[in-house]
Order: structure tokens, then C-alpha cells, then sequence
């Protein structure tokens, strides 16, 4: 038995794990992109609003020498700053480029997407319905698209307070991490309502969420108990924990294997795992462990997954200047190779490990190593997850 198995006489007989969980593509890039800003700036680095929804990742930054702020005004003139993945208000943007020394938004392709749209209805003059939940920085984001337009309906209260000027003109669009029943629930409602209605032709619920949704619906099927890894602000993993539990199985969010209690067990002779799409490898493989299944542990794939996002563009035109600049320092011909060229290869989980391994408001690098001279190549290790119920190393 590990180490660190849980002491309960309830172990489990068998675990699936989810597949896929955990961290998704807007998430590998927001993770990646500010740690390439610890690296090219001297601490403290800014960001505004969590760059992600997990404890563990922003606690990571944190150490680093990162400071999030929850206002632009809290970051002292001239700093650099970057914008969380959740997207956020114009005006951030605008007062953030006014204030700061550069502004790099880590925004994820399909907020900003829904961005867009929220924006092309409103100049058409429609009235538009967002559902997804008070507060949460991607809704305070996209309302601020279209704040004369649009209206919050949460999913569970539905449509009530809604009255368009022009039931004949009303959109619909959501936050990317709902449930997709919910969203079903919302869009029946809104079509039985408004004839005309214009809405994504399949929702804006992103592919991470659904994916990770579709395997826990499966999954809870087959389960006594499933356990969700990730942080309590995360919506898409509380919305995996509503999934599992409109299937009729016991569901729980934990930030990690400390949070799993023994009485939990106690019935569960086949516990799933899954993770919210923030949550890093390593507290799913703490989990594994903790459990610490008497058969074992396999995977249950849904699908696969192999959705890239590149980094920001404005920080990928700086290191493209940072790597000229260190190619002639270096009188060095361009071979084509550079931080940009092996940034698909890099996971969220490579870059946070390199983030851990240099002390706060240190460069982990020089220079010319950050830039791909000698990293050029050299795919950092990650100790993965793989199929036959042990834990590659
Ligand atoms: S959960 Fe979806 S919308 Fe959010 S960062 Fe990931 S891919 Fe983007």
C-alpha cells in the first residue's frame, strides 16, 4: 500500500480515471504565457484576476513573485501586466495599455470567440440573453462586451427576468463552462419563447467542457462515487459535479487528496476521477495514489483530445524580438528553431515545474536559454498518466 493511501478499511476496488480531465488548451497557454512573463521581466510580474481558476496554479505564480490584482489600478505605472484566460472589459484593456509598461491578454480563443459574437448582435441592435453566473470574471468579461444589451440569466433561475424590447430580435449565448444540461434547459426555453431566436449553431459550451462533461456522464453509470479535482471558483469543475450528480451519482469537488473523506468511501466499490480543465496533473495523480484501488485503475476515454492554442500574439511578437535581439548579441545564424517553434511541445505542467525550480523574482534562465539556444530540443520530461493502471515515471 502507498504511503500516503487513505487509512479507511473502505478501499476501493477499482478506479476510472476520466479521460480526458484536467487541464485543457486555453489553460495550457494562459499557464505557459505568464510564466514566459516571470521569465522576461523582472518580479514583481502583474496579472489581472486569478490566470486561472486553481489554487495550486496561482499559489505557484505567487511564489514566483507574481501579483494578482483584482483592479488595474493596483499595478504600479509602467509594470507589465497580463489578463487572466476568463477574458475581461474593454475598459480593462484600455486603462491597462494607459497605465502599465505592456499588457499581454491571456484571454482564451473561445471566450474571445463568444466575445465576438456577443458584440456583432448587439450592433444589430438585438437584445441578448447570457447565461452563466453572477460574478464570474468570464461573465463579467462578456457582459461588459454589451452592457446596454445584454442581461445575466442564471442558469437554475432561467428566463424570468427577461423582457426584450423585440421578442423578433433576441440572441443567446453562454459562459463557456456550463452544464451542458443546463444550457439545453435555457436553450429550449429561449426557442419555445422567441421564433427568431439567433444562438450558436451548437452552443458555446467550449470542447473542453463538453468532453469533460460527455466522459463523467458515462462514467457515473459505471461508478458508486465520483470525485472532481479542482478549486471551488472553477465553474467548469463545479459544473462536473453537477453533471455527475444529475446522472444520480454521489459527486464531490476536492482541491486535493487531503479533501477526500473516508465516510465517502465507505459504499463506493468503483470511484471515478475526472478534473476541471485547471486543474494540474500531478493533485490527479496524488489522488490515484491516495485511493489506492485493490485492482487497480484504468482509463475511460471518451475522446481525445489534441486542441493547440498558441500564446498570446502580442507576447509571441516579444519574444520574436527577444529571440532577433539574442541572435545577434550571440552572432548566431537563425536556424529556424525558437521558443515559438517548440511551444506546442511544452505542457502547462513543463512550465510550472521550470517556475518551481527558480527562487521569487529570479529568471530561471539566462537569457539566450530562455529563448531556445539551448533549449531548443530538449522536451522537458513529464511524468505521465498511461492506460495500464500505473503511473509513468
Ligand atoms: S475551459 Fe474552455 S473556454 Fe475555458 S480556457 Fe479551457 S478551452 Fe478555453
Amino acid at each position: 500500500m502507498p504511503e500516503n493511501a487513505l487509512l479507511t478499511t473502505h478501499r476501493p476496488r477499482r478506479v476510472y480515471l476520466a479521460e480526458p480531465n484536467g487541464y485543457c488548451a486555453g489553460v495550457y497557454m494562459a499557464v505557459k504565457a505568464l510564466v514566459w512573463m516571470v521569465q522576461i521581466f523582472d518580479a514583481p510580474v502583474y496579472c489581472y484576476h486569478e490566470i486561472v481558476h486553481n489554487r495550486f496554479v496561482v499559489e505557484c505564480f505567487e511564489r514566483a513573485g507574481v501579483v494578482f490584482v483584482d483592479s488595474i489600478d493596483e499595478v504600479p505605472e509602467g509594470a507589465p501586466v497580463m489578463l487572466s484566460a476568463h477574458g475581461s472589459a474593454p475598459e480593462v484593456l484600455e486603462d491597462g495599455e494607459q497605465r502599465a509598461g505592456i499588457v499581454i491578454d491571456a484571454v482564451c480563443p473561445l471566450v474571445a470567440k463568444v466575445h465576438h459574437e456577443v458584440k456583432r448582435r448587439a450592433a444589430k441592435g438585438f437584445d441578448i440573453i447570457f447565461v452563466g453566473h453572477e460574478g464570474h470574471d468570464e461573465a463579467v468579461g462578456t457582459m461588459a462586451r454589451a452592457p446596454s444589451n445584454i442581461t445575466l440569466v442564471e442558469p437554475e433561475t432561467g428566463l424570468a427576468g427577461f423582457k426584450p424590447r423585440d421578442p423578433g430580435k433576441v440572441a443567446l449565448f453562454a459562459q463557456t463552462t456550463l452544464g451542458m444540461h443546463e444550457w439545453e434547459a435555457i436553450r429550449a426555453e429561449a426557442s419555445g419563447r422567441y421564433e427568431n431566436l439567433e444562438t450558436s449553431r451548437k452552443s458555446d459550451l467550449c470542447y473542453a467542457t463538453t468532453n469533460r462533461q460527455d466522459a463523467v456522464l458515462e462514467m457515473s453509470a459505471e461508478c458508486d462515487l465520483i470525485l472532481v479535482v479542482g478549486s471551488d471558483n472553477s465553474s467548469n469543475t463545479n459544473a462536473l459535479v453537477r453533471t455527475a450528480r444529475m446522472r444520480g451519482a454521489a459527486a464531490y469537488r476536492i482541491d486535493s487528496a487531503d479533501a477526500i473523506r473516508s465516510e465517502w468511501l465507505e459504499a463506493a466499490d468503483v470511484v471515478g476521477l475526472t478534473a476541471g480543465a485547471s486543474a494540474p496533473d500531478h493533485l490527479v495523480r496524488e489522488v490515484l495514489d491516495r485511493l489506492d484501488p485493490a485492482e487497480g485503475w484504468s482509463l475511460f476515454r471518451v475522446t481525445e483530445e489534441d486542441e493547440y492554442f498558441p500564446l498570446p500574439r502580442g507576447l509571441r511578437s516579444l519574444l520574436g524580438a527577444l529571440v532577433s535581439t539574442v541572435r545577434i548579441g550571440f552572432a548566431a545564424p537563425s536556424n529556424g528553431t525558437g521558443p515559438l517553434d517548440y511551444d506546442r511541445r511544452v505542457t502547462a505542467t513543463d512550465a510550472l515545474a521550470m517556475l518551481e525550480s527558480f527562487p521569487s523574482g529570479e529568471p530561471a534562465l539566462p537569457a539566450a536559454g530562455l529563448l531556445g539556444v539551448h533549449m531548443v530540443g530538449e522536451s522537458v520530461a513529464d511524468p505521465g498518466l498511461v492506460e495500464d493502471g500505473h503511473l509513468e515515471e
